[in-house]
């Protein structure tokens, strides 16, 4: 089930809009976001009422809760650090 609007993803990437966190190369990685409709996290199928904060996957369209979506964001920012660092590293 998708709860959030279709276009919601390409909106916040736009490079015309406010208070942007999402740097348009990491389009597809994932980032938080406010629950716009209630619905069900797409891993433990817990309730997520409509306001409430949750992570956002675009590539493969799903919404995880808190509890199953920050763990693997932070993953992911660790992941994306590391691999900036490593590049930074590499340059000639
Ligand atoms: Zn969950």
């Amino acid at each position: 089930m998708i709860i959030v609007e279709p276009g919601a993803p390409d909106t916040l990437a736009s490079p015309k809009g406010m208070g942007i966190f999402i740097m348009t190369r990491y389009k597809n990685d994932p980032f938080p976001l406010t629950v716009r409709y209630a619905g069900r996290c797409s891993r433990c199928g817990c309730a997520l009422a409509k306001g409430a904060p949750a992570f956002y996957w675009p590539s493969s369209r799903q919404v995880l809760c808190t509890a199953c979506g920050e763990p693997e964001y932070r993953g992911f920012l660790a992941s994306a650090e590391d691999e900036d660092w490593y590049l930074s590293q590499r340059h000639r």
